[in-house]
């Protein structure tokens, strides 16, 4: 690498799960490195999200990294599913284990990024107008860290306070005795709705569409402690009986089976077609995976995913199970989803539609009787007004391309990447643009991303991108760039994998379709975590197949 003590070898943007191991990797490569960060802290999205009843629903053992087995040794989850505060307590105690602070500057925002063709190194300018020149770029931005918040009439006139989930204060609200409207009916209201409940005077939820969600059975984890056991069983992930030390004991052989995955995740997993069993079998498989808990139960058969009638089953059982649990037929149907399953994603909550039964609830359907304003004192439907304390945004985010939209980035003969990819974001493997050159993006579109549990994908991202730096060390490349035609296959390799599974079926965030004049294009890669990563290895294996490096 040539070396000029004002040009950064690499700017990292992010310090939350990426942008943390990118600068572990960086300090490993002795790169002069530094990562920029617009919180205070590390933690991403951890850090926004912090509304009441915030957790992860992967289980924790699985959703922490395996850089380190001293880390992944002495580490000790408490719960089935983290907190978010645990999560934060974990992404802390990996910037400081690691010393990683110093090379982090918070509270700073980077505004744009230009490449200067002639000197071949990114210019960076952050909120106070001051320069950084770098060789490589590392977009370690998060896919939803940047908010949704639609433009509702007259929102602004509203006198009470307003939240937003994804960007929650770092005080505690209080909401003891209020009267409160909540907004959405996604993952994060899911969570949210069960927890606030309990404070409440009155809460309205405001639904446009009733999202599926399972129990998450979500429990303290279980530690031997020093006692023994005779033998120590090889963990298949999601199986509630076992011990914590007989993951760690095994570790390597889980993470593996995370490794081989679809979803980077060790599941479960039946090799059987829903529609192959007797209807006997299927709801005993089905009853098994609901008692148990997660997202687990997608995989219940294999073909959820993929066939509508199989699908059509496990809608069903969930249905039925709405009808069982909310007391009051009506609302039980307003609840109850008529998309396939698993098409928005999963959800997985702790009573959540039992929540329903409470008195101090009422659920409002947006598609019969939509919001039409706000006002000082709440917001009115079009056949009602409903005055209101707070008001809490679960309205989701401008996902995967938003926040790197914010950043007005600009490549080689000024192209612009917001413009690039005014039809949908069209890269090579999800980890690079052409036209973008040194540049990379962390599970960004077209990786397996937000399909898989995100701490294994990021790692498998970090580890590509610096095996790749080192690669150009090696062989005294300065350059790289994602081909046209590469990235034009690989676009069209995931449109076309998307067209058949049920993750496309619906409108969701994956689609761009919860944003007024996102282009509709399938962002994820949805071909499965383990095809991808071979993909990645034979690229790297073959001198970087498919990039052009000078
Ligand atoms: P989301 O899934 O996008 O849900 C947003 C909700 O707001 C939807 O119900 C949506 O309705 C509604 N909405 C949006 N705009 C609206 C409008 N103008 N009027 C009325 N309703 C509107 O967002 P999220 O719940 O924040 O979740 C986003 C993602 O974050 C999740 O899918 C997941 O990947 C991640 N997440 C993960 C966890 C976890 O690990 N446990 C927890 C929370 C979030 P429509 O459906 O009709 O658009």
């Amino acid at each position: 690498m040539i070396k000029d003590k004002n040009i950064y070898d690499l700017v990292i943007i992010g310090a939350g799960f990426a942008g943390l191991y990118s600068l572990y990797k960086a300090k490993l490569a002795n790169l002069n490195v530094i990562t920029i960060e617009r919180a205070s802290n590390v933690g991403g999205t951890w850090y926004w999200n912090r509304y009441p009843g915030a957790r992860c629903d992967v289980e924790s053992m699985q959703y922490s990294y395996q850089f380190s087995s001293e880390l992944q040794e002495e580490w000790e989850w408490t719960e089935k599913y983290a907190t978010q505060p645990e999560i934060l307590k974990y992404a802390n105690h990996v910037a400081d284990r690691f010393n990683l602070r110093k090379n982090i500057n918070f509270n700073t925002e980077i505004k744009s990024a230009k490449f200067i063709t002639d000197k071949n190194y990114w210019l960076l300018t952050n909120h106070k107008k001051e320069l950084i020149k770098t060789r490589f770029c590392i977009m370690a931005t998060g896919c939803l860290s940047t908010l949704n918040k639609p433009n509702f009439k007259n929102i602004e006139s509203f006198k009470g306070e307003i939240y937003h989930t994804g960007s929650w204060p770092h005080h505690k609200v209080n909401l003891k005795n209020k009267i409160v409207g909540i907004i959405g009916t996604g993952s994060s209201a899911i969570q949210c709705i069960p927890e606030i409940i309990k404070d409440v005077k009155q809460l309205y939820v405001f639904q446009r569409t009733p999202h599926y969600t399972v129990p998450a059975r979500n429990a303290p984890l279980k530690y031997l402690k020093g006692k023994n056991i005779s033998n120590m069983r090889e963990p298949i992930g999601y199986d509630n009986d076992l011990f914590v030390e007989e993951v760690k004991y095994n570790y390597s052989s889980f993470r593996l089976k995370a490794q081989n995955s679809v979803a980077a995740m060790a599941l479960p997993i039946n090799n059987q077609s829903a529609l192959e069993v007797s209807e006997d079998r299927r709801q005993h498989v089905f009853e098994d995976r609901w008692n148990k808990g997660g997202v687990p139960f997608i995989a219940a058969f294999e073909d959820l995913n993929f066939n509508r009638e199989a699908n059509e089953t496990a809608a069903k059982f969930v249905r039925n199970k709405i009808k069982s649990l909310v007391k009051d037929s009506n609302v039980a149907k307003l609840l109850t989803p008529n998309y396939p399953i698993g098409c928005k994603r999963l959800a997985v909550d702790s009573n959540y539609y039992e929540t329903y039964n409470r008195s101090n609830i009422s659920l409002i359907d947006l598609k019969t009787d939509p919001i039409k304003e706000f006002s000082k004192d709440g917001i009115s439907t079009s056949k009602k007004c409903f005055e209101l304390d707070v008001v809490i945004l679960a309205t989701g985010f401008d996902a995967m391309t938003g926040t790197l939209f914010n950043i007005d980035i600009e490549g080689k003969d000024n192209i612009k990447l917001k413009d690039k990819w005014s039809n949908g974001p069209k890269n090579y493997l999800g980890l690079a643009s052409s036209g973008f050159p040194n540049l990379f993006t962390v599970s960004g579109p077209g990786s397996p991303s937000v399909l898989t549990n995100m701490i294994v994908s990021i790692e498998q991202h970090v580890n590509w991108i610096f095996d790749c730096i080192k690669y150009m060390q090696n062989n005294d490349k300065s350059f790289i760039e994602a081909s046209l035609n590469a990235e034009d296959d690989w676009f069209k390799h995931n449109q076309e994998v998307s067209i058949d599974h049920v993750r496309s079926s619906c409108s969701s965030w994956y689609i761009g379709a919860n944003i007024k004049g996102k282009a509709k294009n399938f962002m994820p890669y949805v071909g499965g975590y383990s095809k991808y990563v071979e993909k990645c290895n034979e690229v790297s294996k073959n001198d970087y197949e498919g990039f052009i490096l000078k």
